[in-house]
């Protein structure tokens, strides 16, 4: 079996021998960007170099960058141990032509590493494009053979990229796997519950436009390209199996926290190792880029992130803090491409040691309030906003901890509720300041972040610049 260690450098392999530099992977938290939060594609360090503010002594580049998708417009999180595709944290492959080679080299040298080099079967694969994209779609036909109604025409933004309403833009061309009647099932109510044939492996984005005002204004003097593939969706595909979560890594992740918890990784439990070894290794991963847990900003996505994972652990009967003894497994696994991780492995262990022994403390007592408000309420039912309110205030239930924790059942929380009981808070709390003839930098603040939206449950949605995924 091919390891997915091996599969990220054969990757990085291929392209350096058609003249790429390797570039390693840039950390977690963006230096070129302060809307973004976490990096969360390939091309994201590379900003820069695509529109010229900044130049390389290369002109074509390939890496495999961290990526976070656990907040923002590309959120993930929802979707971890309930499909069998995307993880918080994942490695994204890319090449990146800047200004260099186009479309052309671009089909083929994906087409070549694929089936020629991987020796995926040309029948399994199905490519998508830009429905006015002739040049592509020709491309497709012309380069890897492939008939006309599996190349398709899509007609949405999903084939479109641009990079915010000012800037580079184009069509993109995605790749599917086709997974056959190996029906991804996912527990109910899971986006994948229908099963997921089709999976998408490689997004090529083709960048040919300048756009302004989010009206394309003409051609770029020199197109570019960004290509994306999840390092552990290909991993599925080379290692012959239907799920990211039966490829090696998550493999010995999950046989780790089934050997400390002694709880079976099969049937209803399963949800809840995945989570465990995704969320371990986005933890780990932040924490090894500088991210400690905190009541606001990275810190909080990160604290969301642990604290959901503890919580599963916790449903598999584990009695003592359970992440940080995973730490070693994941070292295993990923410390050899990632130096990092073994230099911050004690703190990424004192940090999750720490973060569990606290919020153990609570836990069970949240979780017992939670049973006894959704005791009454039932299949299809809404939990009051108050009470996930008390959980976040009282608790230190993230507030999407408590709709992870409802979804299993088939309930939901009430947002509004839960927002309004927020604000009667902060409303209370500058009320109190007021009284107290306090008035300056506290108050100052609220208002900030009021008018920024800023608050820290709100899971930053919408604070993230536009387009930097591909
Ligand atoms: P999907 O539609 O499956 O959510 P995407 O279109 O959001 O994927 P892109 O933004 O195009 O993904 O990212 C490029 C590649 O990165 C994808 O083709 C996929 O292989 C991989 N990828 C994206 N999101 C995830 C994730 N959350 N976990 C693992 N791999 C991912
Ligand atoms: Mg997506
Ligand atoms: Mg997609
Ligand atoms: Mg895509």
């Amino acid at each position: 079996m091919t390891s997915t260690n091996d599969i990220r450098r054969s990757f990085l392999d291929y392209f350096e021998g058609q003249g790429h530099a390797r570039v390693p992977s840039a950390p977690l938290v963006p230096h070129n960007d302060p809307t973004l939060m976490f990096v969360n594609a390939g091309m994201v360090p590379f900003k820069n170099v695509f529109t010229g503010l900044e130049s390389r002594p290369y002109s074509t580049a390939t890496s495999s960058q961290k990526c976070v998708r656990a907040g923002g417009k590309h959120n993930d999180l929802d979707n971890v141990g309930y499909t069998a595709r995307h993880h918080t944290f994942f490695e994204m492959l890319g090449n990146f032509s800047f200004g260099d080679y186009f479309k052309e080299q671009a089909i083929t040298h994906a087409w070549t590493l694929l089936t020629k080099v991987w020796g995926i079967p040309a029948n399994k694969l199905t490519a998508t494009v830009y429905h006015t994209d002739d040049q592509a779609f020709e491309l497709w036909k012309k380069i890897a053979g492939l008939p006309e109604e599996r190349i398709i025409r899509i007609p949405t933004k999903d084939n479109f990229w641009a990079m915010g309403s000012d800037g580079p833009c184009g069509p993109c061309s995605e790749i599917f796997y086709d997974h056959g009647d190996h029906i991804w099932g996912g527990p109910p109510g899971s986006p994948e519950e229908d099963g997921d044939r089709f999976v998408e492996i490689w997004n090529l984005v083709f960048m040919q436009f300048l756009q302004e005002n989010d009206e394309i204004i003409g051609d770029l003097p020199r197109p570019s390209i960004d290509t994306g593939m999840g390092l552990e969706r290909v991993a599925a595909v080379l290692q012959g199996v239907h799920d990211n979560y039966d490829t090696d890594t998550f493999k010995a992740l999950i046989a780790e926290s089934g050997a400390l918890t002694g709880a079976s990784t099969t049937g209803e439990n399963q949800a809840s190792h995945r989570v465990i070894a995704d969320h371990l290794r986005s933890a780990g991963f932040l924490i090894a880029d500088g991210v400690l847990p905190a009541a606001e900003g990275r810190g909080y996505v990160l604290r969301r992130i642990m604290r959901r994972a503890m919580r599963h652990a916790h449903l598999l009967g584990a009695k003592d803090p359970l992440m940080h003894r995973m730490v070693p497994s994941l070292v295993a696994e990923m410390g050899a491409a990632f130096p990092e991780l073994v230099r911050a492995q004690p703190l990424i262990e004192a940090t999750l040691l720490q973060e569990e022994t606290r919020f153990r403390r609570t836990l069970a007592n949240g979780l017992r309030l939670l049973d006894e408000a959704t005791g009454g309420i039932g299949e299809g039912g809404t939990l009051p906003g108050e009470t996930a309110f008390k959980l976040y205030d009282t608790f230190g239930f993230p507030y999407d901890l408590t709709e992870d924790a409802l979804r299993g059942q088939g309930m939901t929380v009430d947002r509004a509720g839960f927002d309004e009981a927020m604000k009667r808070q902060k409303d209370a709390a500058r009320a109190a300041w007021k009284g107290s003839g306090e008035k300056a930098s506290e108050e100052l603040w609220y208002d900030l972040a009021d008018e920024l939206g800023g608050t820290e449950f709100t899971g930053y949605a919408g604070t993230q610049g536009e387009g930097q995924v591909l």
